[in-house]
C-alpha cells in the first residue's frame, strides 16, 4: 500500500514511517474512534475529491455520537486534506480520516484519552468489480438500531461488514447483502441498495443504514438528470427478487450492479438505468458534467 511521503496527525504533516500509535490506545481496544472513507479522482485541472465537506461533517457527526470532540473544524479538515494529496503528489485514489480515543484510559468510558486525529491516502483502483456481482443474502445481519446508532461511521461497528463481507467470500459471492432485524434489506457491508422498478428507484429509508453520500448523490442525479425520482421506503428481499435492476451505491464501490442475489438472477439484465447512473456518477466525480463541479474540491 502506498501512503505516500506524509501522513497528517493531530495537527501535522509527518513522514508516513513516523506515523505510530500505542498499543493502549482506547479505539484500538474497543473501537472508539469515526473515520471516513472519501474518493479522489483524476480530473482535467488535477486531483478532485468527491463531496469532501459533506464527508468531514459525517466525521464530525458520527465522533459526536460517541462524544468524541474532534479538535479539528470540518473546515479544518478539508483544508489538510487538499495540502496531503498534494504534499503526496497523488493523481487519484481514497482518503482515510480517522478521530479517536488514544491512549490515557482503558476504562469503557473513553472521557480523559488523548483525541487522535489523523488523515492518510493512497492511490486505489476498483473496489468491487466493473461487471454486475453476485450478492448473497448475509445471515449476519445489520446492527440493530437500540444497540449502536447505525447511521455514524463508528470503528467498532465494522466487525458487522467483516463478517458479513468474509461470509460472502467464503460462499463465493463477490460481496453481501445485509436484512435488518425486522428482515427488511438494508444495506451492504459498505454500501447502499438500490432497485429499479417500473423506471423507477426504490431504496430503503435511513434507518438501520449509513445515510450514504453516494446514495445521496444517486438520488439527485437520477432526479435531475434521468427524470427519476426515488422512494425510500420498506423493501423485502421479494422486493429484491421481482425487481427489474439492482445496484450498490458507494464510495469505494461507486455504483457496482448487481446481478444475482443468492444465486437468483435480478431481472432481464439489460440494466439499462442502472448502467445510465453508473456512467454518469463516473463521469460527475472526474469532472466531466460541469454542472456538478461544486461537489468536487481542486486545491
Ligand atoms: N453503508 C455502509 C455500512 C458503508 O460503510 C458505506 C461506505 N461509507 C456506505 C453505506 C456508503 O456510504 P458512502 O456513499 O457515503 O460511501
Amino acid at each position: 500500500m502506498n501512503l505516500g511521503k506524509y501522513i497528517w496527525r493531530n495537527g501535522k504533516f509527518i513522514n508516513t514511517e513516523d506515523a505510530q500509535i500505542s498499543l493502549i490506545n482506547h479505539a484500538l481496544h474497543y473501537g472508539s474512534g469515526a473515520f471516513e472513507g472519501i474518493r479522489f479522482y483524476a480530473t482535467k485541472s488535477g486531483p478532485a475529491i468527491f463531496r469532501l465537506p459533506e464527508h468531514m461533517e459525517r466525521l464530525h457527526y458520527s465522533a459526536s455520537v460517541i462524544e468524541l470532540d474532534i479538535p479539528y473544524s470540518a473546515e479544518e479538515l478539508c483544508k489538510t486534506t487538499t495540502e496531503l494529496i498534494n504534499k503526496n503528489n497523488f493523481k487519484s485514489g481514497y482518503i482515510r480520516p480517522v478521530s479517536m480515543f488514544g491512549e490515557g484510559k482503558m476504562g469503557l468510558n473513553p472521557h480523559g484519552s488523548k483525541i487522535e486525529t489523523f488523515i492518510a491516502a493512497w492511490p486505489w483502483g476498483k473496489y468491487l468489480s466493473d461487471a454486475p456481482i453476485a450478492v448473497g443474502i448475509s445471515p449476519w445481519i445489520r446492527i440493530h438500531p437500540k444497540s449502536l446508532q447505525c447511521d455514524a461511521k463508528i470503528n467498532g461497528h465494522y466487525v458487522n461488514s467483516i463478517l458479513s463481507s468474509e461470509w460472502a467470500k467464503r460462499n463465493n459471492y463477490q460481496d453481501a447483502l445485509l436484512l435488518d432485524y425486522e428482515g427488511n434489506i438494508a444495506e451492504g457491508p459498505g454500501e447502499n441498495i438500490f432497485l429499479v422498478k417500473d423506471n423507477k428507484l426504490l431504496t430503503p429509508s435511513l434507518g438501520t443504514i449509513l445515510a450514504g453520500i453516494t446514495r445521496k448523490t444517486i438520488i439527485e442525479l437520477a432526479k435531475n438528470e434521468l427524470n427519476i425520482e426515488t422512494e425510500e421506503t420498506v423493501l423485502t428481499p421479494d422486493d429484491l427478487f421481482a425487481a427489474d435492476e439492482a445496484f450498490f451505491t458507494g464510495t469505494a464501490a461507486e455504483v457496482t450492479i448487481i446481478k444475482s442475489v443468492n444465486n437468483k438472477q435480478i431481472g432481464s439484465q439489460k440494466n439499462e438505468v442502472s448502467e445510465k447512473l453508473k456512467k454518469l456518477y463516473l463521469n460527475v466525480v472526474t469532472g466531466k458534467v460541469g454542472k456538478y463541479d461544486s461537489w468536487l474540491t481542486k486545491d
